[in-house]
């Protein structure tokens, strides 16, 4: 592969460490009962180590262009299928039918153009994996670990936060990568959380959350005008919040609180 181009278009930054590659393997504890969904293998660093490791792997790939290299690469196993595909255009809950498996794993080094889309994809299309560990731009991990009262408090924090205890695992240098990226990145890993609180109509949920966070510098007051500003203040008070309090002083449970009492 000395002629390979390298696609900043797709992402492409290659891990080059050893030792980080484990790391990141043996956060996931991939078990032989796991099947496991790998995002964009590159020349396939972490995609060996996984296959090592798991039941079946699903690999998806959106550069053609690797496809000698990683077919050849992975030879010796049989316990996978690699899909030249857009993950995003993928139907992740039809293919996975297709295995029997105790627990759904995804492991990546993503692409960091769509690290957004693809965790939106994963939640919205319900694909809710057991474990996700990622590595993502340190920023974006940031942001879905992010704390209430903080400022990369958000709208995707709150739904990352119903379906998913996040953690911060490690930070990792811009220099363990080739090309060398312009961003320093984070390992995260996100467990399905088994007990979560009920909300009464998802859509509420979704909407009033959205609606809470629309303009971020702005009070719920303001974001929030065509709802039932008292009834929402009578719940509010419980917690020694305000209708000038801001969408990112929420924590999870007041959200579906609110909703759940503004669901019919
Ligand atoms: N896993 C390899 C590693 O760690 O060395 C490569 C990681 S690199 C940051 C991201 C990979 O995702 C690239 O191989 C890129 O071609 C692939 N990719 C980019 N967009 C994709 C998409 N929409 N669907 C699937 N793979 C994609």
């Amino acid at each position: 592969m000395n002629e390979f181009k390298f696609k900043k278009k797709y992402g492409q930054n290659f891990i080059r460490d050893e030792n980080l590659i484990n790391k990141i393997v043996n956060s996931a504890e991939i078990s032989k009962e796991s099947l496991v969904i790998e995002i964009g293998p590159g020349m396939g660093a972490l995609t060996t180590k996984i296959l090592d490791k798991c039941k079946h792997g699903i690999i998806y790939e959106i550069d053609t262009e690797l496809k000698d290299f990683l077919e050849q690469k992975l030879k010796k196993y049989d316990n996978y299928e690699l899909i030249f595909q857009d993950f995003l255009t993928a139907d992740i809950k039809e293919i996975t039918k297709k295995y029997n498996y105790k627990e759904l794993l995804i492991v990546a080094n993503l692409p960091y153009y769509i690290t957004t889309p693809i965790i939106k994809k994963i939640i919205e299309e319900d694909i809710l994996a057991n474990k996700i560990v990622i590595m993502i731009q340190k920023e974006v991990a940031d942001r879905f670990s992010a704390k209430v009262n903080t400022k990369d408090y958000s709208s995707l924090t709150v739904f990352l936060n119903y379906h998913y205890e996040i953690k911060k695992l490690f930070n990792v240098s811009k220099n363990m990568f080739y090309p060398k990226p312009d961003v320093d990145s984070s390992v995260i890993l996100m467990s399905k959380k088994t007990e979560k609180e009920n909300i009464k109509d998802i859509n509420v949920f979704n909407k009033f959350v959205k609606d809470c966070f629309k303009y971020k510098r702005k009070n719920l007051r303001n974001n929030l005008k065509e709802y039932d500003l008292e009834k929402i203040e009578l719940i509010l008070k419980k917690y020694n919040l305000s209708l000038n309090s801001r969408a990112e002083n929420l924590p999870l449970s007041v959200f579906i609180e609110i909703s759940n009492s503004i669901s019919i």
